[in-house]
């Protein structure tokens, strides 16, 4: 059956201007709706969502906006044989801009300086503590859209690059390329440990005690992937205990990051509000390859992003 409709959910002002989201699809050959928990769907209509929703399953495809979809059951879809894509493939740059400009902070210190700024105060670093990230050796983990951005921009900066993936391709920009159960070769002589791979079991809490142990104590971690995929209070008592230097994060286990967490406090560690893929133009790309998609449904291709 072709598609007539595609629906999109309100949720996805979570994260893109849903007027503006609308307008994008102006050109598509079918009618567009924008629509709330009310709607029932049937197998002739698509939707984007930001949230999953048991009616979805009625419906013909299910677009994801997000890249991660841990928060949808993927069993379920496959089950009642409803295709699932997410929207992976386009955050190469935006999240890999957000890890290269924590990488950048930590070496050059715009944190500590713009600290400073706010009280007019002059301050300068111990001269032991700033570096380049020129020459300093970055450990990339889960080498897809956004791990390849960050290995090529990093090589780019000079940096030595160990990626961390399942399969031997070679992968630009990459220097060493080590399999995941070789994660603690991979990290122990790493300045940066940058986590790129999806909230998985076999991710969860893949950084924790053993790790940050075994790390150097002049290493940072960023986390631009999912929280869980760092044990947060092992990288809590890591950082108090000074046995990594500090931590870029965009992910947390918890999302508001709550008020009380130890990690507001604490100097060397930079957090963003889960918005790395945030850039002003986002909606655009995530309807380009929602266009793809509709163009691939209705000559029964194969939808690219299939994640069930
Ligand atoms: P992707 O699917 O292109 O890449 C994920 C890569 O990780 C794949 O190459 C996969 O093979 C690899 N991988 C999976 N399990 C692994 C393991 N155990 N060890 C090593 N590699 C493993 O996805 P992407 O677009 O690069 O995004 C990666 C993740 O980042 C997403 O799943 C999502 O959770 C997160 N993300 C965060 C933001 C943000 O705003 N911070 C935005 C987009 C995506």
């Amino acid at each position: 059956e072709r598609l007539s409709q595609l629906y999109i959910h309100e949720s996805v002002s979570n994260v893109i201007p849903q007027d503006a989201f609308t307008s994008a699809f102006d050109e598509t050959p079918i009618e567009v709706e924008l629509v709330g928990d009310e709607k029932t769907y049937g197998k002739s209509d698509a939707v984007a969502t930001y949230v999953p929703r048991e009616a979805f399953l009625e419906a013909g495809w299910v677009h994801c906006i997000r890249a991660g979809y841990d928060a949808f059951d993927t069993n379920a879809y496959e089950e009642a044989g409803v295709p699932l894509t997410n929207s992976t493939g386009i955050h190469g740059s935006t999240v890999g801009e957000l890890a290269l400009s924590f990488m950048l902070s930590f070496a050059r210190l715009t944190h500590r300086y713009r600290e400073h700024q706010t009280q007019s105060h002059w301050w300068t670093p111990p001269y032991e503590r700033p570096f380049t990230i020129e020459n300093e050796r970055v450990c990339v983990v889960g080498l897809g859209t956004i791990g390849e951005a960050i290995a090529t921009r990093c090589d780019a900066l000079g940096m030595t690059v160990t990626g961390v993936r399942r399969s031997d391709d070679p992968v630009p920009g990459v220097t060493d390329l080590v399999s995941p159960n070789r994660l603690h070769e991979a990290i122990e002589d790493a300045r940066f440990v940058v986590l790129t791979v999806p909230h998985t079991p076999t991710t969860e809490g893949m950084l924790s005690d053993a790790e940050f142990e075994l790390m150097r104590e002049d290493a940072y971690v960023v986390n631009v992937a999912r929280g869980p995929v760092v044990d947060e209070d092992a990288l809590i008592t890591a950082l108090e205990e000074n046995e990594i230097a500090g931590a870029g994060l965009d992910v947390f286990e918890t999302e508001p990051l709550p008020e009380d967490s130890p990690l507001w406090d604490l100097d060397e560690v930079l957090i963003s509000p889960h918005k790395g893929s945030a850039t002003n133009r986002y909606h655009l790309d995530i309807a380009s390859l929602i266009k793809e998609n509709i163009r691939r449904y209705q000559s029964d291709d194969s939808l690219k992003n299939r994640v069930a």
